[in-house]
């Protein structure tokens, strides 16, 4: 009713409708009327007896700018109503040329990563834990990489979202979890101090209804026993919906495995929940670590955190310590653990083995170890 004759709409497939505007000026008329129909299809429906609201988005795109075939000219408006939907609902944008490039770019990197996981192409790299008390080696934390047939070894800034997105990180995370293990257990066979693994788990991944199955399955097939796993999950993934999260945590503890909060401070904790969920440690994030010494607000958000894990009884790591004084700061306000470039990066089996045996018994004076050999196959360019 809201159309005017010419403007035909038309189904175009599941809840995806096209309607062509002939004859309709300047884009600011298109965008009017667009303004037009969102407010008409917001407003309520009455489904027997009860009120049912749509939330619309709508993608524009002009004949002959952004396509003058009419099936380029509904795959622009396609593109551009999800970045509609991407930025809110109830919004209408125009198609712009950077959408296609976008678009086709996120499409190369699905392909690569698909064919990543085919052949195998991920890899684990592993940053030691230190005892600020002791010196000793607590353990290792797992961070996955991707040797990039063209590219080299890429840190997960570049393939993390995308693997979520294209719906991959549960079977990455599961092999995650199943590699971690097995390598522990290697060094545990080797003379060194039993060690943890530190295996991080993303928000999908507690979705994933097999989440325990794999644990488990990963910790009799290495036969490790599972006080030396321990899941960083973040705060943010765990707070969307502190319930759920909070029973899943307790089937986690049962199997005996433990769990740590990552990137601590940086999300929305509610205190309760904390008090609730069956936590070991909290990680105390790298941003705040790196300005603890500055006078900045690192230093009072990592006392907070130290004072806050001390009082609920868990066990404080500091991520990304890169300088003897970041170093003092934290073992002063009673951090128990570190990790960080200042020890060592994360580094391939192959390359950590003989640092682990080399720095096995050290003295709390003598907590600065050998620097890694190889430092710049970390970067991912
Ligand atoms: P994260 O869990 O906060 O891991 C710590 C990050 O800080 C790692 O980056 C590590 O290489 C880096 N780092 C460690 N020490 C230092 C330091 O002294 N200075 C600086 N500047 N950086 C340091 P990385 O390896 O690039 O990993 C980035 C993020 O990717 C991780 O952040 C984690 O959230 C995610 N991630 C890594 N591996 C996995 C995985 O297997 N599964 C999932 N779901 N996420 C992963
Ligand atoms: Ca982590
Ligand atoms: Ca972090």
């Amino acid at each position: 009713k809201n159309l005017r004759i010419g403007d035909f709409p038309g189904r175009w497939g599941g809840d995806e409708f096209v309607v062509c505007l002939e004859d309709f000026g300047d884009a600011g008329n298109a965008a009017a009327a667009a303004q037009k129909l969102l407010l008409v299809l917001s407003e309520k429906y009455e489904i027997g007896n009860s009120e049912v609201y749509a939330t619309p988005s709508i993608g524009i795109a002009i004949y002959p700018d952004s396509g003058a075939a009419a099936d380029r000219l509904i795959k622009a408006a396609d593109l551009a109503m999800y970045q509609a939907k991407a930025s809110g609902r109830g919004r209408y944008q125009f198609f712009a040329d950077a959408m296609q490039e976008e678009a086709q770019t996120r499409h190369a990197l699905e392909w690569a990563l698909r064919r990543g996981v085919e052949r195998g192409e991920f890899r684990l790299a592993y940053q030691p834990q230190i005892c600020l008390r002791t010196g000793v080696i607590l353990g290792v934390e797992a961070l996955l990489r991707w040797e990039h047939p063209a590219r080299g070894l890429l840190t997960p800034h570049y393939f993390i979202q995308g693997l979520e997105e294209f719906g991959l990180i549960n079977e990455v995370g599961g092999w995650v979890i199943h590699t971690a293990c097995e390598q522990v257990r290697r060094w545990h066979e080797m003379d060194f101090e039993p060690m943890r693994i530190g295996v991080n788990v993303s928000a999908q991944q507690l979705e994933d209804p097999m989440l325990i199955d794999k644990i488990r399955s990963a910790l009799t097939d290495t036969n490790l026993s599972p006080e030396f796993l321990e899941l960083e999950l973040t705060e943010s993934s765990l707070m969307a919906d502190p319930a759920q999260a909070g029973a899943l945590l307790r089937e986690i503890r049962d199997v005996g495995v433990r769990i740590a909060i990552d990137d601590f401070g940086t999300g929305y904790s509610s205190l309760t929940y904390l008090h609730d969920f069956p936590l070991n440690a909290l990680k105390i994030d790298r941003n705040f670590v790196q300005s603890v010494e500055a006078n900045e607000r690192g230093g009072p958000i990592a006392n907070m955190i130290v004072g806050l894990g001390k009082n609920l009884g868990l066990d404080v790591i500091a991520e990304g310590v890169e300088t003897q004084g970041q170093l003092e700061y934290l073992r002063h306000q009673g951090c128990d653990v570190a990790q960080g470039y200042y020890y060592a990066r994360p580094e391939s089996p192959e390359n950590l083995t003989p640092w682990l045996a080399s720095n096995q018994r050290v003295s709390e004076t003598n907590v600065r170890f050998i620097p890694s050999a190889s430092r710049d196959d970390e970067t991912g360019t």
